[in-house]
């Protein structure tokens, strides 16, 4: 009776986990595969199983043919389920090898079906003893011995795979030898025979644990998305470490026109210079671009706080809008409000990007009327809470675009923009580095009336500042040095032209070396220097190394001077705490070196 009662509830959940596994979408490969044949014969065997349990407790003759019949089909079950699971624990062992594998699953398919057939020719008798009846015979005989092997081979495939029997997968299988080994005491003391049971339940149990297809769709997910993660970081990787061989050789192309542009040239010669020092700086600014989506998509970009002059960033933002608004009709109206704070805490650099970003594109896209750009402030428990606004009257942007805008290299209405410069990362990497600094952006637009960025973002405001804060204009005055002494070391030839070049605008003293180790051993020769420029990334010393070597050298005390293509943010506070006494990005900027010029040689 408890035999049927458990064949039963057996069937009930065969059943359904057959209907949800063979409506489902699966994927398509070996283990499904042969789970799917366990499931069948599972349903198979139940099924059977709950049949001669009916038919015994009718008291129908045991040695009727129809009993026979059926012992003899749960018998070929029990073979199939465990040729099966052996087939399914030679998958999950070996699915590295395919070779392997698949003539191991030849073989054992061939054995499938050789040892079926025996089960099936072979006699079988049915055995009455104290009022219980079990099967016997050469079949049943060959039955054992099937399960011995296959034991053995189980066990030795298991001794080999030691190492990866953490795997879950092999879960159920565990399960199977401890209920193997319950079932044998269970039948040995009660009588009550339920290996088919067994088998059943351990399917059942795979479909949770391994063979769910859900699961194994979510693993082929995430493997799918771990991919793509990788493919996308390695194109980050190259992105960036491309802009950055690029900004080498434009650091020469940037340099060398910007010293041009001041000589006397024939009129359409200094024309001509100003175009390629615009398309450069273009070029450095899409450069710049790929480098920070690049570091912001590798979780690198950092945010700098410090302190710094909002109002001296808005005058910068402002002098830049005038320059970029060039002969375009457009009218550029500017209110700030006179509450905001003097000093505040924050990324000064990103925060100028930001703003800057909005503006240009305010320029770009509006072809006459005007741009007006606010700044507010609401201020409270010392944090100042800035709404920076930019509308203009221009092209506008179609509501169904508006969810397309931040997402990077989309460009929108191309057909209507082709003649406007961008690559589409403007406003990507606006957003991200709000969503770094904790700040939002909201677009407001009228298609064919103009558009409408409002951003706020919070700043700490400092009441008492500590360091100096530098004003970031500054007007190229005439200044000699020629009684100045500066050493340039880079080990690229260009870039110490390039340095060379702009530096004699101030008819200073310039030696140039192409290593740290000829710049430590000039030093230690008693050369003197007033200023020294050391480019960063040179081969065998770099220059913050041969920085360090040369503070060793007993009154070493000359003011050095960082110099890097990697121009991130943060770039400037790491050279600081590493001792130099400034730094300067590569392209070398006028103005920078200029200031860095007045700040160690003037000022004295
Ligand atoms: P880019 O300007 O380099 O193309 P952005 O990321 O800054 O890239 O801008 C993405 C797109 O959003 C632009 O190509 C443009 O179509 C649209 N856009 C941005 N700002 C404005 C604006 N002020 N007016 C109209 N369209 C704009």
């Amino acid at each position: 009776m408890i035999s049927v009662t458990v064949s039963i509830l057996s069937f009930i959940y065969t059943f359904l986990i057959f209907i949800v596994f063979f409506s489902k979408k699966r994927l398509e490969n070996k283990e499904n595969k042969i789970y799917s044949y366990m499931l069948i014969a599972s349903m198979i065997g139940i099924s059977l199983d709950g049949i001669s349990g009916i038919l015994y407790l009718l008291n129908i003759n045991v040695d009727s043919f129809l009993y026979l019949f059926l012992t003899k089909f749960i018998i070929l079950f029990y073979v199939v389920w465990d040729l099966l699971m052996l087939s399914y624990i030679i998958i999950i062992s070996y699915q590295n090898k395919s070779q392997k594998l698949n003539s191991i699953l030849k073989i054992n398919k061939i054995l499938t079906i050789i040892l079926s057939t025996l089960i099936l020719i072979l006699p079988i008798k049915i055995m009455k003893e104290n009022g219980s009846a079990y099967p016997n015979g050469i079949s049943i005989i060959l039955m054992y011995i099937i399960t011995v092997i296959l034991v053995i081979a189980v066990v030795g495939i298991l001794i080999k795979n030691f190492r990866n029997l953490k795997n879950k997968k092999y879960l159920p299988l565990f399960i199977y030898l401890l209920f193997g080994i319950l079932m044998l005491i269970i039948q040995n003391v009660t009588g009550i025979i339920l290996i088919t049971s067994v088998d059943v339940f351990i399917t059942f149990l795979m479909y949770f644990t391994i063979e769910n297809p859900d699961l194994k769709m979510i693993e082929q997910l995430n493997i799918a998305r771990d991919q793509a993660e990788k493919a996308n970081h390695a194109k980050s990787d190259f992105l960036s470490s491309m802009s950055h061989e690029i900004r080498t050789p434009l650091n020469a192309i940037v340099g060398f026109s910007q010293a041009l542009t001041e000589e006397d040239l024939p009129p359409q010669a200094k024309d001509e210079v100003k175009d390629i020092m615009m398309a450069s700086e273009t070029l450095l600014e899409i450069v710049n671009g790929i480098l920070d989506i690049s570091k912001i998509e590798a979780n690198k970009l950092e945010i700098v706080n410090t302190e710094y002059n909002f109002n001296s960033i808005l005058e910068e933002l402002v002098s830049l809008t005038k320059a970029r608004l060039g002969e375009k009709p457009l009218e550029f109206k500017y209110r700030f409000d006179p509450s905001i704070p003097p000093y505040l805490y924050g990324d000064k650099v990103r925060i100028k990007q930001i703003i800057l970003n909005l503006l240009t594109n305010a320029v770009k896209y509006t072809k006459e009327g005007w741009i007006s750009f606010e700044v507010n402030a609401i201020q409270k428990d010392g944090i100042c809470r800035l709404i920076i606004s930019v509308e203009d009257s221009g092209i506008g942007i179609k509501p169904e675009s508006i969810d397309k805008l931040f997402t990077k290299f989309e460009r929108l209405d191309i057909e209507k923009n082709n003649t406007i410069e961008g690559t589409g990362l403007g406003l990507a990497i606006t957003k991200k580095l709000l969503d770094l600094m904790g700040g939002q952006v909201v677009v407001q637009s009228v298609y064919g009336q103009g558009s409408k960025f409002t951003v706020a973002i919070d700043q700490r405001i400092v009441t008492n500042p500590t360091t100096v804060v530098e004003s970031t204009q500054v007007a190229i005055e005439n200044i000699d040095l020629s009684t100045k002494k500066i050493l340039v070391v880079d080990d690229n030839k260009i870039n110490l032209k390039v340095a060379a070049r702009l530096l004699s605008d101030y008819h200073c003293q310039i030696e140039t070396l192409e290593s740290g180790i000829e710049c430590i051993d000039q030093i230690k020769a008693g050369n003197t220097y007033d200023l020294i420029l050391m480019d960063d990334m040179m081969p065998k010393l770099s220059g913050v190394e041969t920085f360090h070597q040369l503070q060793q050298i007993p009154g070493f005390s000359i003011p050095t001077i960082a110099l890097t293509a990697n121009a991130i943010s943060g770039m400037k506070e790491k050279y600081l705490q590493e001792g130099f006494h400034d730094y300067l990005a590569k392209p070398i900027d006028k103005k920078d070196l200029y200031r860095v010029l007045v700040k160690f040689l003037v000022q004295k």
